[in-house]
């Protein structure tokens, strides 16, 4: 199956992909991941995008569709994936359906305040990506990784004026993708708002549901 995960930052998009892909044994592709990766192996494209990612503001569509393009060719993804930040403007949704048409998107809706509360909160292994919250998914030992012993960091976006310009860039450019997914009834809304487990189950039954 291939999934599109839409919703604000916080939606919790990576937190469900990462369940999803485990589930479903499809792989989890997240360009903010592939930007991160890139940066700190100080690749070309990683000094590009360098200073656009710490700013909150969105990654030109030409470079972002190129590495899209050379992921999706990869093996492990022939089968399906579950793509999280990606498209996140109309001409990534175009070069999609052009390079591999999604047959699910799951639009994860949460409001602001409870935006604010995850990303401030939210902490990340440098080393194996998993993501904690302060409060409400607290690693066993403050400050590492309950999974592979790996420092946890903020992301430098996390900052609240990032998240702003994140937020703005969300409304302007990533929203009017949910009534162009809907109009080709591609769209399946999702309530973000609860424990991951339960987003998780909500899903499930949809899954079971559709048959
Ligand atoms: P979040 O969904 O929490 O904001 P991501 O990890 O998905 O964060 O993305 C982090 C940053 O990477 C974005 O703010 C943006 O700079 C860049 N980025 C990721 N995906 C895309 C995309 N599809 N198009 C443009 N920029 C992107
Ligand atoms: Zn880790």
């Amino acid at each position: 199956m291939r999934i599109v995960l839409l919703g604000p930052p916080g939606a919790g998009k990576g937190t469900f992909a990462e369940q999803a892909s485990k589930t479903l044994g499809l792989p989890h592709i997240s360009t903010g991941d592939l930007f991160r990766a890139a940066i700190k192996n100080e690749t070309d494209l990683g000094k590009k995008v360098k200073d656009i990612l710490a700013q909150g503001l969105l990654v030109p569509d030409d470079l972002t569709i190129g590495l899209v393009r050379q992921r999706l060719a990869e093996p492990d993804a022939q089968a399906g994936w579950i793509l999280d930040g990606f498209p996140r403007t109309i001409p990534q949704a175009e070069a999609l359906q052009e390079i591999s048409p999604v047959e699910m998107v799951i639009n994860l809706e949460v409001d602001d305040a409870l935006i604010l509360q995850r990303l401030t909160g939210r902490r990340i292994c440098r080393n194996c990506g998993r993501i904690y919250h302060i409060v409400s998914m607290p690693p066993k030992k403050d400050g590492v990784c309950d999974v592979c012993g790996g420092e946890l960091y903020t992301r430098p976006d996390d900052q609240e004026s990032a998240i702003k310009t994140r937020l703005a860039a969300y409304r302007e450019q990533t929203e009017p993708l949910v009534a162009w997914y809907d109009e080709k009834k591609l769209l399946v809304p999702l309530r973000g708002s609860g424990t991951p487990e339960s987003v998780y189950s909500a899903f499930e039954k949809i899954l079971q549901n559709r048959g």
